[in-house]
């Protein structure tokens, strides 16, 4: 179906085409008319399948411009995605009098207060800084009429729960709610359903669980040759831009050190760097001028990078859907894209519960370690220097971001 079929204002319309969209994605088609009748709505959907319209183009519709206040509020689990989400809204509300705006940890509070006293229409916000903001009485809630999740199971999970519970509460009047994601574990599904009423329920990923554009390679590697493994499959592969995963900060900087020396238009983001120099590398990596990002988890989910050709799991994420964001960077909107997953002895049974879980059907490169009877990669140089205790490499790389 194409977006000029439905009933939206030509201002917005306009914007779309001009953005390129004509036909709507499927849960673009299928939200609409649960969002704009005024249901609550939980929405599954593949990564890259264009969530982030779904909500905006019917939610843009929903504000009065004349009336000065926040009526949409739009809460995303990290930084970079704010700044991408309230991009696409401004696109998208571009030819209206619509004001939306981004708040988030690491950003100028003086700009920000200036800001919100002039005018939104729609906020779109970390929880961190939003809380700020809820406690020391800078934004009023009176008039917000539709809330919504981005990410909703990761916004749900312990670490960000309470936030988001007494941030929802702030919320007086009777309002909309919307959860978005691509994945929804059955420990969450449970936190999702109390904070929705009568709730719609779009589910696209009971058949398919992430886009069959991506195909899902791995290797088995002693954690020593993994990254002249890394540097040979670059050399076999055409790749446009890579991301590479790790699950620690200090790993991201380990490795982007040792590959920069041979490698140019290298970068790294983890949440260890100040709010300036990550929003530099984001806008850097989306507009193509670092080819290769080494990042922690913070690069993981809902960030819309069209060019990643390729995306490579130093370690074997933890959690799978962990797995399904990370590998859902590429192969986005239908395009072809890579996953390779590097595999050590002590991540086989991890991998094999992956693998039946997520419906993967492996590629391997090399050996295949589920069927050999040898499951313990040797390593490739002839002079060990320390035996191989794969524990003391997965404990250093623990820590997450
Ligand atoms: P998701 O949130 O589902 O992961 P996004 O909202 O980030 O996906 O959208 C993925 C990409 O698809 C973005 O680059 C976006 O601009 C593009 N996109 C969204 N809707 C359409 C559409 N109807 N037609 C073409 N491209 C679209
Ligand atoms: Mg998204």
């Amino acid at each position: 179906m194409k977006f000029s079929e439905l009933n939206i204002p030509s201002n917005i319309l306009g914007a779309i085409e001009k953005m390129g969209y004509e036909e709507m994605t499927p849960v673009q088609e299928a939200a609409y008319p649960i969002i704009a009748a005024g249901h609550d709505l939980c929405a599954l959907a593949e990564t890259g399948s264009g969530k982030t319209a779904a909500c905006a183009i019917p939610l843009i519709q929903k504000v009065d411009p004349e009336l000065n206040a926040i009526q949409g509020l739009v809460i995303v689990p990290t930084r970079e995605l704010c700044i991408q989400y309230v991009t696409e809204i401004q696109h998208i509300a571009r030819r209206t009098n619509v004001v939306p705006f981004a708040v988030y940890g690491g950003f100028d509070k003086d700009i920000d207060i200036a800001k919100l006293k002039h005018g939104v229409h729609i906020l779109v916000a970390t929880p961190g800084r939003l809380l700020d903001y809820l406690y020391s009485g800078v934004l009023s809630f009176e008039h917000v009429k539709c809330a919504i999740l981005d990410e909703a199971d990761e916004l749900l999970k312990v670490g960000f729960l309470e936030d988001i519970e007494f941030i929802l509460s702030c919320i007086i009047r009777k309002h909309q709610t919307l959860l978005f994601s691509a994945t929804m574990p059955e420990d969450i599904k449970k936190l999702a359903h109390d904070c929705l009423r009568d709730p719609r329920h779009i589910s696209l990923i009971s058949e398919r669980k992430a886009p069959a554009s991506i195909d899902h390679y791995f290797a088995y590697h002693h954690p020593n040759d993994k990254m002249a493994e890394l540097v040979k499959y670059l050399e076999a592969e055409d790749v446009k831009q890579m991301l590479i995963f790790c699950n620690a900060r200090h790993m991201v900087d380990k490795l982007f050190t040792s590959f920069r020396k041979d490698f140019k238009d290298v970068g790294y983001i983890h949440a260890g760097l100040s709010q300036d120099k990550r929003t530099s590398v984001f806008r850097q990596f989306k507009s193509m001028k670092i080819r290769y990002l080494f990042a922690s988890d913070v690069a993981g989910r809902g960030l819309d990078f069209s060019h990643v050709s390729h995306v490579v799991n130093w370690n074997l994420p933890q959690g799978r859907e962990s797995y399904t964001h990370r590998t859902g960077r590429t192969g986005r909107m239908g395009r072809k894209g890579k996953a390779l997953t590097f595999i050590t002895k002590h991540e086989l049974s991890d991998l094999r519960e992956l693998i039946f879980r997520n419906e993967i059907s492996p590629c391997w490169i090399g050996e295949d370690p589920l069927q050999a009877n040898n499951t313990s990669p040797g390593r490739k140089t002839k002079k060990r220097k320390r035996p191989f205790r794969p524990h003391l490499g997965r404990g250093k790389e623990m820590a997450k971001s």
